[in-house]
């Protein structure tokens, strides 16, 4: 994806292909995100907390772009006026291949940042045992949470759930994955129960 092609997604409707192979238009994603601020949906749908009013992540997360993408244009341009869609939609006209470099980098993160909001991967499986590879069990999640280090994936990214040969287990600690038939030498290592009662656990 070159610049142009971010910044027309963060700023512009544009195609996106669904799962069944068809293409639709969709809002810009910076729109997306601005919508997301009113509901109680996006990141936090999977937990149990009431919902807000208000989507406290997608506030935080919009406040962060707009300093960032500020940042970003002072260091280019020595101003920042403007709305954030008006600040990105002004770096089409970079030239310099460096700071073009830079800025699709820049676009690039934001929009993953955005799209793992909307669309939060489905959620792993905490295992709450050392990890044979470092011996971790915790680690510190980016809201400084401690979480499981072992975590199974036992869903797909449309959130359908895999038949258990097609499960993994990877530590967040060390990044060691383990799949397929290295999953029963995990599972015995790792447990004293029956692999299905930690699969289950949850
Ligand atoms: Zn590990």
């Amino acid at each position: 994806m070159t610049l142009r092609d971010n910044i027309h997604r963060l700023v512009r409707p544009h195609m996106t292909r669904r799962p069944d192979g068809t293409h639709a238009t969709v809002d810009p994603l910076l729109s997306q995100l601005a919508a997301a601020v009113h509901t109680s949906r996006g990141g936090r749908r999977d937990s149990n907390e009431t919902p807000l009013p208000v989507n406290a992540a997608a506030m935080d997360l919009w406040a962060a772009l707009d300093t960032q993408a500020r940042a970003e244009e002072l260091d280019r341009t020595g101003t920042a006026r403007g709305t954030l869609g008006a600040i990105i939609t002004r770096w089409e006209t970079e030239t310099r291949p460096t700071t073009v470099a830079h800025l699709e980098h820049v676009t690039l993160d934001i929009i993953d940042q955005i799209t793992s909001l909307l669309d939060p991967p489905p959620k792993r499986r905490p295992l709450r045992k050392p990890c044979p590879a470092c011996d971790q069990t915790w680690v510190l999640n980016s809201d400084g949470d401690r979480v499981s280090a072992l975590t199974a994936g036992t869903h797909d990214a449309e959130g359908a759930m895999l038949p258990p040969s097609e499960y993994d287990v990877a530590c967040s600690a060390c990044d060691a994955v383990w799949t397929g038939q290295e999953l029963t030498w995990l599972l015995q290592v790792i447990a004293d129960t029956r692999a299905e009662d930690i699969m289950q656990a949850s």
